[in-house]
């Protein structure tokens, strides 16, 4: 499945929806991503109404509440859809069952810790009519569009990613991280990944990987990468959660036409060295442009799901070698 943008299938009246109401929506999971930006997308958006959420602990002042999607489902059957904003881990089955009751699902990255799990998902969005619409935010970073249209008339010589940041600082107390299906440093390189798969209209075939796994967790804390186009042309990209002080997320391409650097995680685009225009929208823009484009989905009958990032960390632990390091004292 390559980035496909699908319509749902007819039936039962619900291709195209006139939108003359606000989609009620309800989140799941409120953690730091959902406080962060999904309840401020939703919130400036009049698209949309912020009718519940589902969460085993966490709640929003004035919204109505619930432990678990099924208890959602239950007590706000007016919901017309929901944003997955859980750890991954539980990410398919809830959008499995929001799918089967019938509503639109908008899917946080990475979408969930199994390729063929994305595939059925994106099917059941066509038997049941409904929109899927799987999200990477860093590719709705400000400059990764214009990164996009640069790169179109270039021949790309060499790829190098630097992402690297200190996981204590940007995700505090996520224990689920480290657990099987956290994807650990690949919940933050899998952004970098789904950039390259934006602004490389190319296969992205992993080469090899050199994991770095504290004794205590599961998943890697860093990692060292090698992947190539289809037509050649080298990517190195080197994923890091021991980073202290400021991130470094960095794209950096070698073109025929002189040097294309993406900085700030997408925000910032070096030509040559110099700084290129681009508008000055950072995460908070990434989420608006998200929830604007779930709101036109939806209206078209469509879905939108992009699998490359996914299966290239898949393809990357298929050829992995393990380092064993340091236990991770969160
Ligand atoms: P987080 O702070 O740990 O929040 C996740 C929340 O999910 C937890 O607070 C937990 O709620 C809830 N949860 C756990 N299991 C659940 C279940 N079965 N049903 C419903 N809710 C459940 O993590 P996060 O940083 O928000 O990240 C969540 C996802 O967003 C990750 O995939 C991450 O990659 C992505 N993301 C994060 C950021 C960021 O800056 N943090 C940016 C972009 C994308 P309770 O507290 O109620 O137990």
């Amino acid at each position: 499945m390559a980035h496909a943008t699908l319509k749902a299938a007819s039936g039962g009246g619900i291709r195209g929806e006139a939108l003359v109401q606000p989609i009620r929506i309800g989140i799941v999971g409120v953690g730091k991503i959902a406080r962060d930006a999904h309840v401020p997308s939703i919130s400036a958006n009049p698209a949309f109404v912020l009718a519940a959420t589902a969460s085993p602990h966490g709640e929003l002042p004035g919204v109505v509440s619930f432990a678990s999607l099924e208890s959602m489902l239950d007590g706000v059957p007016e919901l017309a859809a929901v944003a997955l904003c859980t750890p991954p881990q539980v990410r398919y089955e809830a959008a499995r069952l929001a799918l089967e009751r019938g509503k639109h699902v908008l899917l946080e990255k990475p979408p969930c810790p199994s390729v063929a799990g994305l595939e059925h998902l994106s099917a059941l969005a066509q038997t049941t009519g409904r929109t899927l619409y799987q999200t990477w935010h860093s590719q709705e970073a400000p400059a990764v569009a214009r990164a996009a249209r640069e790169l179109s008339g270039r021949t790309l010589k060499r790829v190098r990613v630097t992402w690297q940041e200190d996981v204590r600082e940007w995700h505090p107390g996520q224990r689920w991280l480290w657990e099987a299906g956290g994807f650990g440093v690949f919940d933050a390189g899998i952004n970098a990944l789904s950039i390259l798969t934006r602004i490389i209209p190319e296969p992205l075939l992993a080469r090899s990987a050199r994991l770095h796994v504290p004794e205590n967790c599961a998943t890697p804390i860093a990692a060292e990468l090698t992947l190539a186009t289809a037509s050649g042309v080298p990517i190195e990209a080197r994923f890091d959660f021991r980073h202290p002080g400021t991130p470094r997320w960095e794209i950096e391409i070698s073109t025929n036409r002189g040097p294309l650097t993406l900085a700030d995680g997408g925000a910032t685009l070096r030509l040559a060295g110099a700084r290129a225009a681009t508008p000055q929208v950072f995460l908070g823009g990434e989420y608006a442009a998200i929830y604007r484009r779930f709101c036109e989905l939806i209206a078209r009958g469509e879905s939108e799901v992009d699998a490359r990032p996914l299966r290239c960390v898949a393809d990357l632990y298929l050829l992995a070698t393990h380092v064993t390091v340091e236990a991770f004292a969160g």
